[in-house]
């Protein structure tokens, strides 16, 4: 749990939601701001008779809203959309502040995040007649599960919680969102402002951190767990839901694989790989996380990444429309240094930034680029999740196949190269949800977005990831 005590900042409150009703509690804490390393406001820490009282006001909800009818979910859908568009100005201060966005990217945020439940209120599951002859009727139909609890990280904490919220609630289940506590506070006041359009205990919202989690993991009145963070909190997760056998979707960490193929046209692709490496400081779950350039092109390439980057300096003034910011909390920044440090130890080549910025306030490290370290270095075989990016080289089209695919690497890839038949057999022997031709990595709402290997179990996203969220009830009826 981000600790830190005393005076919080004035201007907001934030509450648990349960039942429909804003709550306290005894506990709370405050979040560092990353650009400023200021505390923010008081956060309640949700206890185990909040999580009792929310899982009973949400089984209570679930007896009438799992009735719903897919018009009832749309028109709840779209007020929920319509709610957080009509609250962008204020989510999108909190957001820019627990995060250390820019204004732009926070407004960007609450937006695509509001985005997501508009586009699920017209994309939904329809009942299916899967056979049918003369003696028999089979019809797949989608039951709700329940209460869902959504565990989200701090990285995009509105929207990747808004993909969970808008799914769970389209297929007509109840939510509880578990916000990171590094970033609560977006989420928790807008499931407190859409109180004002949804039936009491069908959108709750309870900040902790582990802890919390555990129990939410642990609960029996709770059926199944969509979570997105790391791999070893994934594997915690299976590991306690099979105790009550709770359904999970787990979309975990990625080291994501860029290949860039010979007969690229650099001007054209060194500019999207290095927004694929730098977006958001490279805090992104499919950032391009090891570079890989076709040895031909490798001194050029290089050349040409080390003038990008100066495109992702560092931009202190949070109203300027800048996509790179600082790491949003001390622990990241901490275990992006090491990284930098562990090059420094091994002597790596770093060929750009790797210094430490004592004079600014902010968790800031400046775009650091490394040249070809080992491929069993930290930086390459484990996901940096910071804007350190290894560059690396190739020669040959199955080794480097081959060195994309490592076990952590199964959420996303990237290939550029202008002949889109090689682009799509380099695509399909990659071992990894999604992979990009000639664009660099960013979820769509349409794809289904899975990880593979130690990315994930089930996905989310686009009409199939509602699937995720429900059983597939089989009818037979005897003609
Ligand atoms: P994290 O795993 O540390 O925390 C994620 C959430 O899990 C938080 O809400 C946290 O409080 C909670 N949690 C921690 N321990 C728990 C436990 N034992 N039981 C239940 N819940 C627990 O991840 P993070 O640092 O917040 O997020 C960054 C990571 O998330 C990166 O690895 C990134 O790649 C990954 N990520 C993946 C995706 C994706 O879609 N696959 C998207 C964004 C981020």
């Amino acid at each position: 749990m981000p600790s830190a005590t005393n005076s919080a900042q004035p201007g907001f409150q934030f509450f648990n939601v349960i039942g429909g009703k804003s709550r306290s509690a005894e506990e709370v804490h405050q979040v560092v701001d990353p650009r400023t390393e200021e505390n923010l406001w008081d956060v309640p820490v949700a206890t185990a008779k909040d999580l009792d009282d929310a899982v009973e006001a949400g089984l209570t909800a679930f007896k009438s809203w799992r009735k719903s009818t897919n018009a009832d979910r749309r028109d709840l859908l779209l007020a929920v959309r319509q709610n957080m568009l009509d609250n962008v100005d204020e989510l999108s201060t909190i957001l820019m502040k627990e995060t250390g966005k820019s204004r732009l990217m926070a407004q960007v945020e609450v937006e695509r995040a509001a985005f997501h439940f508009e586009y699920y209120a017209d994309v939904q599951l329809e009942d299916e007649v899967q056979f049918e002859d003369a003696d028999i009727k089979i019809i797949a139909t989608h039951a709700p599960y329940g209460v869902i609890a959504a565990i989200s990280p701090w990285n995009f904490p509105l929207i990747l919680s808004a993909v969970k919220i808008a799914s769970a609630l389209a297929t007509g289940n109840c939510v509880i969102i578990k916000p990171s506590p590094f970033t609560p506070y977006t989420i928790m006041k807008a499931c407190e402002f859409a109180q004002s359009v949804v039936p009491p205990g069908v959108y709750q919202v309870l900040n902790g951190g582990a802890d919390l989690g555990e129990q939410l993991t642990l609960h029996p009145g709770i059926s199944h767990i969509s979570f997105t963070g790391t791999t070893n909190v994934g594997k915690r997760i299976m590991q306690n839901a099979s105790k009550t056998l709770k359904k999970v979707l787990l979309e975990l960490a990625g080291n994501d694989a860029a290949i860039i193929c010979e007969d690229v046209d650099l001007a054209e692709v060194v500019p999207k790989v290095a927004g694929g490496c730098l977006f958001h400081a490279g805090q992104v779950c499919v950032a391009s996380k090891r570079i890989y350039v076709h040895d031909s092109i490798y001194d050029r390439f290089l050349e040409m990444l080390k003038e990008e980057i100066k495109k992702y300096a560092i931009t202190e003034d949070p109203m300027a429309p800048a996509v790179f910011s600082p790491l949003s909390n001390k622990v990241n920044y901490d275990r992006c240094m090491g990284i930098i440090e562990d090059c420094k130890k091994n002597n790596y080549n770093i060929v750009a930034g790797g210094e430490t910025l004592s004079d600014k306030k902010g968790f800031w490290i400046a775009p650091t680029i490394v040249s070809k370290p080992p491929e069993d270095s930290f930086l390459v075989a484990e996901e940096q999740f910071g804007p350190v990016i290894p560059l690396l080289s190739w020669t040959d089209e199955a080794d480097v196949i081959a060195r994309s695919n490592l076990d952590n690497a199964g959420l996303g890839a990237s290939v550029y190269t202008p002949d889109l038949t090689r682009a799509q057999r380099i695509a399909k022997q990659l071992e990894s949800g999604t992979v990009w031709i000639n664009m660099s990595e960013r979820p769509h709402h349409a794809g289904w977005f899975a990880g593979q290997k130690l990315s994930g179990v089930g996905g989310e996203m686009g009409k199939q990831g509602l699937l995720s969220y429900c059983h597939t009830q089989s009818i037979q009826i005897a003609k």
